[in-house]
């Protein structure tokens, strides 16, 4: 099964990705980890990317594409994928409907998670991740049960994204909303989409995406 997680940042589209992943023994495939991994290597895509991410705005389409071809090629063929953070405009669209053809996959459900937007950028300035095993909190809404300590690993080392300042988060919804957002007709007309709430509880949007993998 293939399908792509649809939502501005801070949707939640990485938490579910994760679940999934650990459930289904599906593939999260990520351009935004896979940059963020590219920047940290000092690649050449890093070196170019780098800016372009410090400021919320969107790296070439060409770089990602290529990077979910390279991807895909290193997964086996009945893996399933889940496309997180891509794609993120038209072209990337287009391009992942010849990249998963070439490769005898196609699309079975686009997940749109529909959020206020007054409420990301609380949700997204307060995130962390444990810099261990990438367990994701939160200031507000999730902090490590023993504080300092990951639940889930133990490790005590916590990093923040750079780009999930207040004024980042306002270009990266602009971008969202300019040329993201009017991709979901591409796939309405296909009529693979499926709306669900993304404000609701974590576990009941895993519940509505589980909903929608069964049907
Ligand atoms: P994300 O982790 O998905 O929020 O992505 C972080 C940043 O990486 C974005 O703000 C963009 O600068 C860049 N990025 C990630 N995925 C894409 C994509 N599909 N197209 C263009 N830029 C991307």
């Amino acid at each position: 099964m293939n399908i792509i997680l649809l939502g501005p940042p801070g949707a939640g589209k990485g938490t579910q990705a994760q679940r999934l992943v650990e459930k289904h023994g599906m593939r999260q495939l990520s351009t935004g980890d896979m940059l963020r991994a590219a920047v940290k290597a000092e690649t050449a895509i890093g070196l170019e990317a780098k800016a372009v991410m410090e400021r919320g705005e969107l790296v070439s389409d060409a770089i990602v594409s290529a990077l979910i071809g390279e991807e895909l090629d290193a997964m086996g063929p009945d893996t399933g994928a889940i496309f997180d953070g891509y794609p993120r405009t038209a072209a990337q669209a287009e391009a992942l409907d010849e990249i998963l053809a070439a490769r005898g996959r196609k699309l079975d459900h686009v997940i749109e998670l529909e959020v206020d937007e007054d409420a990301l950028v609380e949700r997204i300035t307060g995130r962390f991740t444990c810099a261990a095993c990438g367990k994701g909190y939160h200031d507000k809404f999730e902090q490590p049960k023993i504080p300092g300590t990951c639940d889930k690993c133990g490790g005590t080392e916590f990093k923040r994204r750079p780009d999930d300042n207040a004024e980042t988060v306002r270009t990266r919804l602009a971008e969202y909303r300019a040329k993201t957002a009017p991709i979901l007709p591409i796939y309405d007309a296909r009529g693979i989409v499926s709306k669900i709430d993304g404000m609701a509880d974590m576990d009941e949007v895993t519940g509505a995406i589980e909903a929608i993998l069964n049907s």
